[in-house]
């Protein structure tokens, strides 16, 4: 089955006759249109890619499976018609991605035309199909996440005390897109000394200083797929602060990738790393979650958190990301890509996580 009869079919255990898509990575998906505005209108009968002068010619050379169509205008100027005219009266939509306004207009439309149609929010039907992964995706994941891999030994190589955050997250970025990556798919994460106590820091024009951590969290996009990847680095000799908790945090990854099972849910994996951090006593320094999927989106499902019902999966990739934080000293988080094959973790990511 292809993804489209594969949607087709969760349409109808969801008693949808329609559904309108309009979350981007979920467009690309099901047509492979990649362009930044379009909407899917998918029934029984008939796959409609909807979007405007713009995209016209790159949708029709983009997608095989589904009909293009001009439109102009709001949403609400074209939609209503539009699912009028196919026939289907309950029509889902992604609830998650329409905004509220959207929505609002478009019931209006509806209740003062009298058109008999029903908009359905609908929840993560396109994300429960992403969530796992074919052989073509995770091929190009992988060498999303060999890029990345190639561009920490890179940084190792011209890192010294010299150079700002910012220097070094823009060369690592030439790297990778000198590598073959397209567009990074986050803004990439240099931090050093007290600024990596901050989980998602923006790179300053601080220079980078011996004996300090120094976050590096950066991903590569192959064929629209991403990686991600976090080293934590030292100039010359650790502190002995730094070698206790990174010895912690890399203790609490190994456990995590060592004991992680298909069926387990993303609480239960998030423990698995958190217990250890709190048996250390920096329980309170881990505020985030351990993991995260990732695919066509740098953050997808599943989640791994204290608050996950996600089960994991063979053939799910995700994160493996567990960190320390202290304000005013700073931070260590190591993160790796993990598939999982036949209930196994198998690690994608091969940077050395050994502190020279
Ligand atoms: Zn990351
Ligand atoms: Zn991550």
């Amino acid at each position: 089955m292809n993804r489209l009869q594969k949607l087709r079919h969760k349409l109808i255990e969801e008693e949808l006759e329609a559904l309108l898509v309009s979350q981007p990575e979920n467009y690309r998906y099901l047509s492979g249109f990649t362009g930044s505005s379009g909407w899917l209108f998918i029934s029984n009968d008939s796959a409609l890619l909807a979007v405007d002068f713009r995209y016209t010619e790159q949708a029709s050379r983009e997608t095989a499976d589904f009909e293009v169509i001009q439109v102009e205008g709001e949403l609400t100027d074209w939609f209503p018609k539009l699912a009028l005219n196919s026939g289907a009266k309950g029509i889902g939509f992604e609830a998650e991605h329409l905004s509220f306004a959207t929505y609002q207009q478009l019931a209006e439309v509806v209740i003062v035309n009298q058109y008999q149609l029903q908009l359905i929010p609908t929840s993560g039907l396109v994300k429960s199909m992403r969530i796992i992964k074919e052989p073509r995706e995770i091929e190009l994941i992988t060498r999303a996440a060999e890029l990345a891999d190639a561009a920490i030994d890179y940084v190792k190589s011209i890192i010294h005390p010299e150079l700002t955050e910012r220097e070094i997250a823009w060369e690592i970025e030439r790297f990778l897109r000198e590598g073959g990556s397209e567009a990074v798919p986050f803004d990439l994460i240099v931090a050093s000394g007290p600024n990596a106590a901050l989980p998602h820091a923006k790179p300053t024009g601080r220079i980078i200083c011996p004996g300090e951590p120094i976050i590096i969290d950066i991903g590569a996009r192959v064929g629209g797929y991403c990686s991600d990847l976090t080293r934590t680095l030292c100039l010359e000799k650790p502190s002995e602060t730094f070698s206790k908790i990174y010895d912690v945090v890399l203790e609490a990854q190994f456990t995590a990738i060592n004991s992680m099972k298909a069926g387990m849910s993303g609480s239960q994996a998030d423990q698995l790393a958190r217990t250890i951090i709190n048996q250390a006593g920096y329980g309170e320094a881990f505020g985030h979650g351990l993991g995260h999927g990732i695919g066509l989106a740098a953050h997808e499902s599943p989640r791994l958190s204290a608050n996950s019902s996600d089960l994991l999966s063979s053939g799910m990739i995700f994160t493996i990301e567990p960190g320390i934080y202290i304000s005013g000293w700073g931070g260590i988080r190591i993160e790796d890509m993990v598939t999982l094959e036949r209930d196994k973790i198998k690690v994608l990511s091969k940077a050395s996580k050994i502190l020279s």
